[in-house]
């Protein structure tokens, strides 16, 4: 029998992103996250797929890193130009330019052709599948065929509310209006399960093929890092363990903040608009380092997302 495969996919949503001051000089998803995050992958001799939003390529302070984590064999792969959460509802063109200058700032400024693609908010449609092709990408694993996508979104409504009624000062990882102008909803419950190739034959070449990796479920539930704020821990270890023990791939989603917390912003005057910035940093370490651990234990090789499906 083959290994287990497990990716990481970090989406790098800067901080510069969250604070909509984008591109942020020396922005801390760059300067402080990827090396700590980098930190607990080497311990296990792992890599990592990290995704960029263009805007923040555009600042030269946030290139080094990213060139460091080339040479040291990950990978980067394109997030979209602006992040915009109803990515898959953009007009074709907007859709196109959002990943197409991306993609030609990642080669511009990293000299690297990048081969992966993810939506924000795993929201995408099957344009954006057709313009992955003709760009010559290999993958997209922007589906996320899971219902707990939309209980999460309900749970982060009811503690804004919670949060609104309690007059508890609490800056938001989301923006409510966002969440819900969401159209994707039939994909979280009838999504395809497993990685599969789309070789439509409207591609100009017969034999040009995708790879949609989507985000692995076990009974309709899966796994991001995310959950780990959102549910109870003893919910969120008994989906991950679910999922993690009975697939065959796996994909561990993570973000910036949850390799952050309040105490690496002290010169910044605007208070992140990122919730989860406010628990301690160490906690939430841990937890990665935990799961990557766990990951391993069940038999998963750890690599990147192109060595697999490039
Ligand atoms: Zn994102």
């Amino acid at each position: 029998m083959n290994k287990k495969i497990a990716f990481i996919s970090l989406n790098v949503d800067s901080i510069g992103y969250a604070t909509n001051s984008y591109p942020m000089k020396n922005d801390p998803a760059f300067k402080i996250a990827i090396p700590r995050i980098e930190k607990i992958l080497d311990k296990y001799n792992a890599k990592m797929s990290a995704f960029v939003i263009g805007k923040d390529l555009e600042d030269d302070s946030n290139i080094d890193v990213l060139k460091k984590l080339i040479e040291r064999g990950h990978e980067i792969g394109n997030h979209s130009y602006s992040h915009y959460q109803n990515f898959a509802f953009l007009k074709d063109d907007v859709q196109s330019r959002e990943i197409e200058d991306t993609h030609n700032l990642i080669k511009k400024k990293l000299n690297y052709d990048s081969k992966g693609f993810i939506a924000p908010g795993w929201n995408s449609n099957s344009f954006t599948i057709k313009k992955l092709v003709d760009l010559n990408y290999s993958y997209d694993h922007s589906l996320a065929p899971s219902p707990l996508m939309f209980l999460a979104m309900l749970k982060m409504l009811l503690n804004y509310v919670f949060n609104y009624f309690s007059k508890k000062k609490v800056a938001h990882t989301y923006n409510i209006k966002d969440l819900f102008s969401r159209k994707d909803y039939a994909r979280m419950f009838f999504g395809k399960q497993k990685p599969y190739p789309v070789k439509n034959s409207y591609f100009k070449s017969k034999d040009k093929k995708i790879w949609v990796i989507p985000l692995p479920t076990k009974y309709k539930l899966s796994y991001w890092m995310t959950l780990e704020y959102v549910f109870p821990k003893f919910l969120v270890n008994f989906i991950f363990k679910l999922v993690a023990t009975r697939s065959e791939q796996f994909y561990l989603l993570i973000h910036p903040a949850d390799f952050l917390d309040n105490n690496d912003f002290n010169n910044l005057e605007k208070t992140p608009n990122l919730e989860r910035i406010n628990i301690d940093v160490e906690y939430k370490l841990n937890i990665f380092e935990n799961r990557l651990k766990q990951l391993i234990s069940y038999g998963y090789e750890v690599k990147t997302f192109i060595s697999q499906y490039g």
